[in-house]
């Protein structure tokens, strides 16, 4: 059943705890599956192709990743988690907002030490962009941190959100005697040596009386748990926890059961498609490649959208325009790839292909609908490529044209000349580009300056795009699927270009 379904992310800027909360809600979850697992341990988890090396030197995600797992609610009925791992460095925005495009909830987790930080905060904005409800977990307790009012505060000012407190810390760092669930009054405590949660709940606990104190505060200067303001992004209901003592990581999986919207319709063209639908459709956030050293195949992340999707159904993605038969889609479940037979709304299909599936595409029984909201975005920055061996063309233009696909970076190749430009949004992109070039495609390649420094897509009637290119084929270029962009000297150029040329619409974005 679809409404069992709950797909979602975790939102934080980097050393918050998303890792060691993830293996938390994994570990109470049960059954476990770790796809393209971020920070990999472990010796075979290690012998990962070149450019996932990038990833471990530098300690940061480049892959996403899905994680299902299960768990049986209160009412004996089975909730179906899927958790899509967003890279967490700022270098990834465009690769993390499209993953936030599959999602239908988000976790925010903040460092009690140091409230909203910048990635946080840009992550929250794009959430906001789609009105995903935010639930809030405040880490590290155990440890010093602010104040707890200080933080609901900045959490409230800062992005302008309604905080309602669900739980309280009973002290934090020395002082640390465990999280009261305001629902119920009773107290989480800690054990042993290690100071962790292992189960000890207590109950009519005696408050030290400056909590006593905070609590009744809390209970007047905050509005009440509302689900309707929650899940139209309106108000956050905030955790306070541990993930490294397991404190607040149960409540969070309650919270997401219990409030966290089951998947949502999807916006079309033509209006939203509802989950209960039954033509099956979905959509490509994510394409990766070699996600298995062993088979050189690249994975099209789907997120089923409506229907039911049965193993072998033929599907029309919108890039190809005639049906594939799925036959070995991956679900994301258990401890090995394994092959799903049918697969819910909300839920994530990897489908192997050779470079067909592209991100942005929709992929459906009809192939009458096309689902929006997975825009490329103009790159911020732009390079030349040039050849170590100039021999290599053709393999350098497969390559790029393969990344490009995988959204890796984009490429464009200029009407004149043979200049090939590569535009990211991040300067890490462009060591992961150089690596992969050489780690799968033995090409050595440099980057030099470009000329330019963005880059538009052109719509306009025909007769408007062949006279603005008449005075500026020296700036034109095509993108992988042969669309026309302006590659601008500044941003300057571009407002210039636009007064000019009205009648052309010069986009920062492009839908797929
Ligand atoms: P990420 O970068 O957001 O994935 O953060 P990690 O999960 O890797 O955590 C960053 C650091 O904070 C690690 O050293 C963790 O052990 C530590 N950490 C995470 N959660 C807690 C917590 O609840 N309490 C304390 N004291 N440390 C934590």
């Amino acid at each position: 059943m679809s409404n069992s379904r709950r797909t979602f992310a975790i939102i934080s800027h980097p050393d918050a705890g998303k890792t060691t909360l993830t293996e938390k809600l994994l570990l109470q979850g049960g059954a476990i599956h770790l796809a393209g697992q971020v920070k990999a341990r472990g010796a075979a988890r290690r012998a990962r192709s070149d450019w996932m090396k990038i990833e471990q030197q530098r300690g940061i995600s480049v892959t996403s990743s899905v994680m299902t797992f299960e768990r049986t609610d209160a009412n004996g009925d089975t909730v179906t988690f899927n958790l899509l791992d967003t890279p967490g460095h700022e270098d990834f925005s465009e690769d993390t907002y499209r993953t936030l495009t599959a999602v239908d909830s988000a976790i925010m987790v903040i460092d009690a030490a140091k409230g909203i930080e910048p990635q946080t905060r840009k992550l929250f904005e794009v959430c906001r962009l789609r009105s995903v409800p935010i639930i809030t977990f405040i880490n590290k307790v155990d440890r010093e941190g602010r104040a707890c009012f200080d933080l609901l505060d900045e959490v409230a000012d800062m992005l302008a959100l309604d905080v309602c407190p669900m739980a309280w810390p009973v002290g934090m760092g020395g002082l640390f005697q465990g999280i009261l669930d305001l629902a119920t009054g009773k107290v989480s405590r800690p054990e042993g040596g290690s100071k962790e949660f292992l189960g000890k709940v207590d109950e009519n606990v005696e408050l030290p009386a400056d909590v006593a104190d905070e609590l009744e505060l809390a209970q007047v200067g905050y509005p009440e748990f509302e689900l309707e303001a929650y899940r139209a992004g309106d108000l956050t209901p905030v955790y306070f926890g541990s993930a490294l003592k397991n404190f607040g990581v149960a409540e969070l999986i309650d919270a997401i059961s219990r409030y966290a919207p089951p998947p949502r319709p999807q916006p079309t063209e033509d209006g939203p498609v509802d989950p209960a639908e039954k033509e099956v459709s979905g959509f490509i956030f994510k394409v990766q490649a070699n996600m298995d050293p062993m088979h050189r195949d690249r994975i099209a992340f789907m997120r089923l959208a409506s229907g039911t999707f049965k193993r072998g159904m033929k599907l029309t993605p919108s890039g190809l325009g005639k049906p594939i038969a799925i036959h070995s889609p991956i679900m994301f479940f258990a401890q090995d790839r394994e092959i799903a037979d049918t697969a819910e709304p909300g839920d994530i299909i990897g489908i192997p292909n050779h470079g067909t599936l592209r991100v942005g595409d929709t992929l459906s029984e009809k192939n009458k609908i096309r689902f929006t909201g997975l825009p490329n975005f103009a790159p911020e920055i732009l390079r030349r490529v040039a050849l170590k061996d100039p021999t290599k063309t053709k393999q350098l233009r497969k390559a790029l044209d393969d990344l490009s696909e995988e959204g890796v970076i984009q490429v464009f190749y200029p009407e004149i000349g043979a200049q090939w430009i590569i535009g990211v949004v991040g300067q890490l992109q462009l060591e992961v580009l150089i690596s992969r070039l050489e780690a799968e495609y033995k090409v050595e390649a440099m980057l030099e300056a470009s000329p330019f420094d963005t880059a538009r897509w052109l719509k306009g009637s025909e007769k408007a795009l062949s006279d603005f290119a008449d005075f500026n084929k020296m700036n034109l270029a095509r993108d992988r699927d042969g669309d026309l962009v302006f590659m601008a000297r500044s941003a300057w150029d571009v407002s210039y270009q636009q007064e000019r040329n009205p009648e052309l619409a010069f986009s920062a974005t492009k839908e797929r």
